[in-house]
């Protein structure tokens, strides 16, 4: 009788999951989920999705007759203990590529050998693994995405994983408990869980052809918001992009490629949330921690900037452009280090992680991977194309409800006493002189 443990990660899901389909190949299988103590308080919003999703998962692995075996500590221990109490011959996971994943794959696969148990890494995180398309002349790693893309588009996607149809558990072990679901921090987030993430996917493969005209429309909302769901390993990323493929909804492919591609740079520069990816790159940064407090709260007075930053409190998510121009004009305009970015957004988002977090702020910030480092984004030219009307300013900041159209974008601009009358702040001092670039 063959015994094979699963440490599921943030592979939370029963479709097209390599390690788990792999495991389910012996005769009892341990789904093991270790609720690890150092990643608890990174962020209340992503511990309640993960316990909504941990749920979920429980129902979806008790349904084939399993269940999701719940341990807490470091997952390291904790997975060997388990092998050791079931008599298992292996243990199995998502490989992954923050430093912190690869630290942890690296302890167990040690452990392993040395409890002469079998370790196996297996692909799912992403729809191309790491490392599996690589740029000629013998680079580890694409430092730009459009020939990462055309690669990326060429390779052999894998076969996706066979959902498991029963699944055994070893006899006598003791499930455990799920903790209660904790509270997040905003009111309007997204719920977390496979069944829930396979609801949406359909839903959005229903209004995918509109993406390629809809994906800048901020008010539009016309994005898939799938991406906690990724995040999280809730849907595989295969599973997604061959749908989209299938209905040739190929802007919306590319933006999948855009989160490959940040993971492959991860793997290759696992120091992405800290550390500088182009050695250059890095400026005299400013450390105004008041300007900083402004840009959190939503209070810097550019209301395009406002809404985007209260969006992600109000919903622990943010349309790209806003993320976009929330972030430039952090470290473009009031210049503060993009690592003070990382760590803010990295409290709020559901879908927040290293890639594609860091990824994106390097890229903004002209750390990363953008060819065009010093490209500046005008906030105000920005809510002009994108928010034309002003109607997603007005969803996310009340006070400036009652200004119509595109005025809502530039308050100072308006009449004296209606714009005392707002009880809206002036633009931050700090970035007053740069007053040029408030017109559009
Ligand atoms: P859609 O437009 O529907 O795109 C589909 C999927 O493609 C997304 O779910 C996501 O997985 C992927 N994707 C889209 N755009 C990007 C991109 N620019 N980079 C990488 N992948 C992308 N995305 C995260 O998943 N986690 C983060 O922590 C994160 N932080 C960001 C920080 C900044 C400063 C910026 C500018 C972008 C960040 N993004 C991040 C990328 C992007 O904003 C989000 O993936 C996207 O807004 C999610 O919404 P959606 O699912 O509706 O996207």
């Amino acid at each position: 009788m063959r015994t094979s443990v699963v440490l599921l990660t943030r592979d939370l899901r029963v479709h097209d999951n390599p390690a788990l389909a792999a495991a389910c190949t012996a005769d009892r299988v341990v789904p093991l989920y270790v609720l690890d103590p150092k990643l608890a308080n990174l962020s209340p919003n992503r511990s309640r999705f993960l316990h909504q999703s941990l749920a979920d998962l429980r129902g979806e692995l008790r349904g084939r007759g399993g269940d999701l075996v719940v341990r807490t500590g470091d997952p390291v221990a904790e997975a060997i203990r388990v092998a050791r109490e079931t008599g298992a011959e292996t243990i199995g996971a998502a490989a992954d590529v923050s430093g912190y994943a690869r630290r942890r794959e690296g302890r167990l696969r040690d452990e392993c050998e040395q409890h002469r148990i079998g370790f196996g890494l297996f692909p799912g995180v992403t729809v191309v693994e790491p490392g599996t398309v690589r740029p000629g002349g013998g680079g580890e790693s694409y430092r730009v995405f459009s020939p990462y893309h055309r690669a990326w588009a060429a390779a052999t996607w894998r076969q996706q994983a066979a959902t498991p149809e029963r699944i055994t558990l070893p006899d006598g072990i003791e499930p455990g408990q799920l903790p209660a679901i904790p509270d997040g921090e905003s009111p309007h987030a997204a719920e977390g869980g496979e069944s829930i993430g396979k609801r949406r996917l359909a839903a959005w493969l229903r209004q995918i052809q509109g993406y390629e005209d809809a994906h800048n429309d901020m008010p539009g909302d016309g994005t898939s918001r799938l991406s906690p769901y990724l995040r999280w390993g809730c849907l595989s990323p295969l599973t997604v992009a061959e749908a989209a493929k299938s209905q040739d909804a190929g802007a919306f492919v590319r933006q999948l490629c855009w989160r490959d591609f940040y993971y492959q740079v991860t793997n290759v520069f696992p120091k992405l949330s800290t550390e500088a990816y182009r050695s250059s790159g890095d400026r005299d940064w400013r450390y105004d921690y008041d300007a900083l407090e402004h840009w959190q709260d939503g209070l810097t007075g550019v209301p395009v900037v406002d809404a985007g930053m209260r969006q992600l409190r109000a919903e622990g998510w943010m349309h790209n452009r806003a993320r976009l121009i929330t972030a430039a004009f952090l470290t473009k305009h009031l210049g503060v280090d993009w690592r003070l970015g990382v760590k803010w957004f990295f409290r709020w988002l559901l879908d927040g992680d290293v890639p594609n977090n860091s990824g994106n702020w390097q890229w903004v910030a002209g750390t990363g991977n953008d060819t065009r480092p010093y490209r500046r984004f005008n906030p105000i030219r920005q809510a002009l194309r994108f928010d034309p009307e002003g109607v997603y300013v007005r969803r996310y900041v009340p006070e400036l409800k009652g200004v119509d159209g595109a005025a809502v974008h530039q308050p100072w601009r308006l009449p004296d006493p209606v714009r005392r009358g707002l009880d809206y702040p002036a633009p931050l001092e700090s970035h007053r002189d740069e007053a040029v670039w408030l017109r559009p």
